[in-house]
């Protein structure tokens, strides 16, 4: 677990102030809290480590898929929503304000003020992009890429965080978690105003 990682310090430390609303082997399914900006927004996020939803096996992916749906189940069933969105956002370019890989979920209601608003209204139309020649560039090389194995596009980075601390001390293990329990509490305030 890196140190700043404010999902993993909820997950290691606090898995109680969580609000779940589903879990699978490897995924919770939690509230967004404390500044849900639809009623039952509700995160799906890997409980170990993943930088990015890149990250994930195919398996992995399947699994989270699986609890995303019974989720949007219980948001139209349970919660009586008129709609839903699910948005990835995927590496800082995409939007991913946390470093731990996550997919939002957003019940959506007649009477909101945003009903009717689709979540892509973000990209304006672009005319330099309506071109036949540009378009047969951007198929071929998205074809181009090898992502046949399933496998994510990387290696994992491996965690070995019990090796590491069996080499402080005890003092020093405490100094470090009460760093980590800070940093992670600012990062996730951080978060918090950033509406991530
Ligand atoms: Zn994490």
């Amino acid at each position: 677990m890196p140190q700043q990682c404010p999902f993993c310090h909820f997950i290691n430390n606090k898995p109680d102030d969580l609000w779940v609303v589903g879990e699978t082997e490897n995924f919770y399914a939690w509230l967004e809290y404390p500044e849900p900006r639809a009623k039952g927004q509700t995160n799906i996020v890997p409980k170990e480590h993943r930088e990015s939803l890149l990250e994930l096996t195919e398996e992995e992916w399947n699994e989270a898929m699986a609890l995303l749906r019974k989720t949007v189940r219980r948001i139209t069933e349970g919660l009586e929503a008129d709609g839903v969105s699910v948005t990835m956002n995927i590496k800082e370019a995409g939007g991913q304000m946390v470093p731990h890989a996550y997919i939002q979920i957003f019940p959506r209601f007649k009477e909101d003020e945003n009903a009717g608003t689709p979540t892509g209204a973000i990209f304006p139309k672009r005319e330099e992009l309506q071109d036949e020649d540009l378009f047969q560039e951007v198929q071929n090389l998205m074809n181009s890429a090898d992502v046949g194995s399933g496998k994510p596009p990387k290696q994992r980075p491996r965690i070995a965080k019990e090796e590491e601390e069996k080499e402080e001390t005890e003092d020093e293990e405490l100094e470090e978690e009460d760093e980590r329990n800070k940093s992670a509490a600012d990062q996730w305030k951080r978060m918090k105003r950033g509406g991530y």
